[in-house]
């Protein structure tokens, strides 16, 4: 099993453009059972074991409401990874897919995302179930899972677009 940063037959890396800066800000760190990509589960489990979201400062006062959803979409950055594969052999096996094709956490902007279920709140920590990265993972974002939310603001005219 090779799940690291070498190259498989079969995959073609890119020389990687500089970086733009898209102002990213890390909001958080995901404490996780896992320190090793080898052990890590390749998709979150609804009924995985507990993992803790913990918010920083300034942005614990962002949380307010959160408790209101079951279920929260996560976003993370697979900071381990790199970046520039265009081809992939998830198998191993000399054949290849395209990176946008897979959910590898290989890919130019290495952003995962997961949906995961509440299970509590710890002052400015999250506890949650669904989870599929490595301790110390940096977060990006949270927000409710789309389909059980509705939108607060008011509808506009787009909402109402078909066809
Ligand atoms: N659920 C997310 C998604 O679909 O966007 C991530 C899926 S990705 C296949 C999960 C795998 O990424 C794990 O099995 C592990 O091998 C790897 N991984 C987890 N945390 C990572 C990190 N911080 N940096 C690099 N790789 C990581």
């Amino acid at each position: 099993m090779v799940r690291e940063n070498e190259i498989r037959e079969g995959e073609r890396a890119v020389e990687m453009p500089p970086a733009s800066d898209a102002g990213l800000i890390f909001i958080g760190r995901i404490h996780t059972p896992w320190t090793s990509r080898m052990m890590t589960p390749r998709q979150g489990r609804r009924d995985g074991p507990v993992c803790r979201i913990e918010v920083f400062e300034p942005w614990v006062a962002a949380l307010a409401n959160i408790e209101e959803f079951d279920e929260l979409e996560v976003l993370y950055w697979l900071h381990m990874s790199r970046r520039d594969l265009v081809l992939q052999s998830p198998a191993s096996d000399g054949t290849s897919r395209g990176t946008f094709s897979i959910r590898s956490p290989v890919r130019p902007n290495p952003i995962g995302t997961s949906i995961v279920t509440l299970a509590g709140r710890e002052a400015n920590t999250l506890l949650v179930r669904g989870l599929d990265c490595l301790d110390g993972t940096p977060l990006l974002d949270l927000k409710p899972e789309r389909t059980g939310f509705t939108p607060i603001a008011p509808p506009q005219p787009g909402d109402f677009e078909v066809g």
